[in-house]
């Protein structure tokens, strides 16, 4: 399997190549058609394996270009350290578009946060404390967020974050993809998934 096989455009095989990827990882070999087929997707993969382009590859795919000033995209993870790894893939596979993205995390004032909010973002990263916090300042309007990830969701959970996520699923639409992916699959898990996926295709590696 080659990255051309799949559904993308010039700039992001382009940006593909130049990150130096050969060819997919089995994980993005079994999620990214799904993803960009629009299925809700339950990935179980741990790090190191390639999930984070395995969704970020289909997210740029369909958010496309940057547009208004409201976020279409909402990847939510654990920690500052995984959103700044997210930030930097997004950065990295996204550099071909005009995509506008944001990292929002806890452990520092929110007032930069905000005023890149304020200027447009097509994509946010945050972990789920630090958004429903700018979403309670309402420095955040989600009526246009269409595509949901849930990245390491089972550390999220052994976080204490379900109270934050559950918030933040009533405040987002409710017709929208969701793509959750998860180092381990356990009843935690299971149970996140079948509150908020819809008939998610699972992959595993
Ligand atoms: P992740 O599992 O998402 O944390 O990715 C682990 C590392 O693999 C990151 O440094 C990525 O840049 C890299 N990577 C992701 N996909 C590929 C690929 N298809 N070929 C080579 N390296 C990749």
């Amino acid at each position: 399997p080659k990255f051309e096989d799949f559904k993308l455009n010039r700039q992001l095989w382009d940006a593909i190549s130049e990150a130096g990827y050969d060819k997919p990882t089995p994980i993005q070999q079994k999620a990214i058609p799904l993803a960009l087929a629009g299925h809700d997707v339950l990935g179980i993969a741990q790090t190191g394996t390639g999930k984070t382009a395995a969704y970020v590859l289909p997210i740029l795919m369909k958010v496309k270009y940057a547009q208004g000033r409201l976020p279409r995209a909402l990847i939510l993870a654990p920690t500052r350290e995984l959103v700044l790894q997210i930030e930097e893939a997004v950065q990295q596979l996204g550099k071909n578009t005009d995509l506008r993205y944001v990292a929002l995390f806890g452990g520092l004032g929110p007032k930069t946060q905000i005023e890149k909010l304020q200027e447009g973002v097509d994509i946010i990263i945050s972990t789920p404390g630090r958004f429903m916090d700018l979403y309670r300042k309402e420095a955040i309007l989600t009526k246009e967020i269409k595509t949901m990830v849930m990245d390491e969701a089972d550390k999220m959970l052994d976080m204490g974050f379900l109270p934050q996520i559950r918030a933040i699923l009533e405040v987002i639409p409710v017709k929208r993809q969701n793509l959750l992916f998860s180092a381990t699959f356990g009843s935690k898990v299971e149970r996140l998934s079948e509150e908020f996926l819809e008939f998610p295709e699972r992959v595993e590696v």
